[in-house]
Formats: C-alpha cells, structure tokens, sequence
C-alpha cells in the first residue's frame, strides 16, 4: 500500500511540508468516509490540480443534530483506505474526536443568509458544525485547492462564502454529482436503503429531470413543483424536506419563471436514510 494513513494534524503537516519544500501543489478532499465513487471522482479531479492528494476522514459530531445518525453513520476506514490506494491517493488523515476537539474547545463560526434555507431550515446547526470543520481541516493541511461535491450544493456555497469572508488562501474546486446508473446520487447514506427502498431513490433525479425540462421550457414553477411533490410522494417517499428551485448563486427563491440560472434542490425521507439531490436548471432561451 502506498498510501499514507496519519491521525494527527502534526503528522499530517510534517508531511505536507515536505512536499512543499519540493514544490508539489497539494488539493485536500474532506470527507467523512464510508467513501464510494463519488468521493473518488473528487480525487481523481483532485488529481488533475495538484501531485499530491489528501483525503480526511471524520465523520464530524458538530455537523450532526441531536436526532441525527452520527452514531449510526457508517465507518468503514479499512476499506476506505483499500479504495484510496487503488485511487492513488497519497494520505489519508482520519483523526480522532478529540484530536479535532481537544478539552476546552470554545470555538464557533457561523455564516449568515446562506444557512438558514434548504437543509439549514431542517438541520440546525450543521453548517455551523460544517464550516467550523472545513475551517479547521483548511488550516491544518493549507492546500493549494479543496475538492467539494455539487452534491452538497448548498455546504459547497457556504464554504465558498467562509472562505473568501475569512481569506484563507485556498482555491475551492466543486465536482460534479457522479450518479449510478439508474440515476440516484450515490451517498454514504444510500447504504440505509433496504432492496426495495433502493429501487424507488431513483425517482427523486427522475422528478428533478422532469422540473428542469418543464421549467427550461418557460413552465411556471410553482404547478411544477406541486406536481413533483406529488410524485415523490406516490413513489413511496416519507416526508420531503424540501422541493424548491432557487437562485444558483446567492439560493434566494424562483418563482414565476426563470430568468437567471437555477437550481432545484430536493430533500426526502425514505425508510431510515434523509436522501438529497440538485440539478442545475438553464433559464429558457429567448427565441428571435
Ligand atoms: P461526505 O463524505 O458525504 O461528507 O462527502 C464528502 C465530499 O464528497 C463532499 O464534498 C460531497 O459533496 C462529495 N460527494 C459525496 N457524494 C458525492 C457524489 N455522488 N458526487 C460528487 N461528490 C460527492
């Protein structure tokens, strides 16, 4: 195995000091492990940025609510570190709990406007517990870029915001949302899904396709999202959390028809796993 595995910050730098004294460019990837393709396009794309690539792995209490799985969350870091070295991946840095918060911890960060929708309005605190990680794993790799999915289009905002709010000399790279087959977001938290669970997630990319070649075409929004509620709902789903197209940039509300470009996000119950999802949607082409 050639990848590297350090839990401690001090390790993880004495290494990356070294590359730097080479002149190697280094991208960190953040994750919280349970790592599946997805996490793996982001480290090939990493790849395409910098020689060497840093992926961390912890699964950060702070970014969980009360009523959420952080004890039940997956973590699989033997093969996670099977998946990195096939991948060529240099480090893996997987610290521990107290490692990341030491005794006496008092530290918070909290981004205003952006966090309060979407997942902010049903998670509380978790861009908070979000961006304080992010924050601490940038300062302690300092990479030259930072891979973060589309997936987690709303996180990847958020960090954009921090990052350029707090100027920490990083360049953030979003990827894009790498899918199975059938279309379903791969996550972590698809491992939730029993057989039959799994057959219908991939009704939530097929609602959001249907919403962005309606609204493409200059539908109004507000019938097409009553509409996808409703199939999201025959297809088997539980509570949907949200289902709303927003500004791609700044995330405040579309209605009407679209005029700048857009997003819909969706966030759905099914069985035990909280599934999300986004497409980009294009505003009509005006004709003549
Ligand atoms: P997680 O381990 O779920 O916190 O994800 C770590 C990083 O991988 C985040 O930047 C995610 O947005 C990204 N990611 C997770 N799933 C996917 C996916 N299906 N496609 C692209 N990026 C992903």
């Amino acid at each position: 195995m050639t990848l590297k595995t350090v839990h401690s910050v001090a390790e993880m730098r004495a290494i990356i000091a070294g590359w730097r004294a080479e002149g190697l460019r280094v991208a960190l990837v953040p994750t919280m492990g349970a790592l599946h393709q997805g996490h793996i396009s982001l480290t090939d794309l990493a790849r395409r940025h910098a020689d060497r690539v840093v992926v961390s792995i912890f699964v950060n209490p702070a970014q969980f609510g009360p009523n959420e799985d952080f004890a039940a969350y997956p973590r699989t870091l033997p093969d996670d570190q099977a998946r990195l070295d096939a991948a060529g991946v240099e480090m893996c840095f997987a610290p521990n709990v107290s490692e990341m918060y030491p005794d006496h911890f008092a530290t918070s960060i909290h981004v205003e406007g952006l966090t309060n929708v979407l997942c902010g309005a049903t998670r509380p605190g978790h861009f908070d517990g979000m961006a304080l990680i992010v924050t601490k794993l940038l300062l302690q790799a300092l990479p030259d870029c930072a891979l973060f999915g589309e997936k987690d289009y709303q996180q990847l905002m958020v960090i954009r915001r921090f990052v350029a709010d707090l100027n920490i000399p990083v360049d953030i790279i979003g990827a894009p949302i790498h899918r199975e087959a059938d279309g379903l977001a791969m996550s972590s938290r698809n491992r939730y899904l029993t057989a039959q669970e799994r057959a219908i997630a991939p009704t939530l990319h097929h609602v959001l396709q249907d919403i962005a070649t309606a609204a493409n075409r200059g539908n109004l929004i507000d019938p097409l999202i009553t509409q996808g509620k409703a199939d999201i709902k025959a297809a088997g789903f539980g509570e949907i959390d949200y289902l709303e197209i927003r500004d791609a940039e700044n995330l405040q509300p579309v209605t009407g028809t679209l005029a700048r470009p857009a997003r819909i996000f969706v966030a759905a119950r099914l069985g035990k796993a909280r599934l999300i999802d986004n497409l980009a949607i294009t505003p009509p082409q005006s004709v003549g």
